[in-house]
């Protein structure tokens, strides 16, 4: 979900926006307007993040997938990389990389049922490794790296499902990208932020709209970018610093998802698989002891106004997505649900 507040500015300016007497999306990429509001943009997630001067950041489309590939045609300088795999999208994200490079796969949790993270300093990344990959937050699986792995290469990781939920130290990456459809509004971009020296390298057939030196120097706009996603990521990044930027985002988010997991661990009648100390803040999958209840779960879920409830169907059961925007007031109408349901099918 997006911040009400956000949709609700959004709804209000959809006919007149900035005194333009239109909206967003009909004026041009290139007014005065929209390249000051879209710099603006970039300065309030430098500020949200702390991002240091000695980073690019870099708005591409294509989403996360996209980074897939844009991450080894850009700093796949050696020929080979490393990676982590604890689940569907880094699992992805190997796949792709292969496509350009020697990939070596250094910890993998597939043996777990992605269940866990690799315990701190039980991986070697071999030294010719251009970078190692990472995912800090499976969104499917609900996994959740508790440390950034420390190594003597440059840490890409594939921040989609939890950029914005709590303080990171951006130093620690070489690069680190985002989808912008779970904490930061609509699809349409993915949010780059890659450290200079990792700038500039990329293979000469990358094409140029996935070449993050191209891109920087064009301030992102070697072609059109889809304007709404970049306004509404604008809007939202205000939310952020009204809350209290990401050390609220994160204190909100760690008692969000202590509450369900507690009430979760508390009942014989859901589970969550997840090692403790792997669990994520942000998506929380649960299943039912009699998974022939589920589809009586999810209607009356439904009939309650909780939605998009069902898990993935790699894992089943269900998964509860609690990113920056979903109240505490949200999150305990599903514990409310959760209790009644239980109460009556029991
Ligand atoms: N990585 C992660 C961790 C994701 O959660 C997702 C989308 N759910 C993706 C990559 C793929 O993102 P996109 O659809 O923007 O390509």
């Amino acid at each position: 979900m997006l911040p009400l507040p956000v949709l609700e500015q959004a709804k209000e300016e959809l006919t007149d926006w900035q005194g333009l007497g239109m909206s967003v999306m009909e004026d041009s990429h290139r007014s005065k307007a929209f390249v000051s509001f879209a710099a603006a943009a970039e300065d309030k997630l430098r500020r949200v993040m702390s991002i240091p001067d000695s980073y690019r950041v870099v708005f591409q489309q294509g989403g996360a997938s996209g980074q897939f590939a844009a991450v080894p045609m850009n700093l796949g300088t050696t020929g080979s990389a490393a990676y982590i795999n604890t689940g569907q999208w880094s699992k992805k994200a190997v796949a792709e990389a292969r496509k350009f490079l020697d990939v070596s796969v250094v910890a993998d949790e597939a043996a777990s049922g992605y269940t866990t993270t690799p315990v701190v300093g039980s991986f070697e990344v071999p030294e010719n490794a251009s970078y190692l990959h990472y995912t800090p937050n499976e969104t499917i699986g609900g996994v959740e790296f508790e440390y950034v792995p420390d190594v003597d290469v440059p840490l890409a990781a594939d921040f989609s499902s939890t950029i914005a939920s709590r303080p990171v130290d951006v130093s620690k990456f070489g690069v680190m990208y985002a989808g912008t459809q779970k904490n930061f509004g609509p699809a349409g971009l993915a949010i780059v932020i890659v450290r200079d020296d990792l700038v500039g390298n990329a293979r000469p057939e990358t094409p140029t709209i996935w070449d993050y030196a191209a891109m920087a120097k064009a301030d992102s706009m070697v072609n059109t970018p889809p304007t709404f996603t970049w306004y509404i990521l604008g809007l939202v990044l205000d939310w952020i610093l009204d809350q209290g930027g990401v050390e609220a985002m994160g204190r909100r988010n760690k008692a969000k998802s202590d509450a369900l997991y507690d009430y979760i661990d508390a009942s014989t009648f859901y589970a969550n698989r997840v090692e403790r100390r792997s669990r994520s803040w942000m998506n929380i999958p649960f299943t039912l002891a009699n998974s022939d209840l589920d589809a009586t779960f999810l209607a009356g879920a439904g009939d309650a106004g909780l939605t998009n409830l069902k898990g993935h169907r790699s894992v089943g059961g269900m998964r509860a997505s609690i990113y920056n925007a979903m109240p505490m007031e949200g999150v305990q109408a599903l514990i409310d649900y959760m209790r009644e349901f239980e109460r009556t099918a029991a």
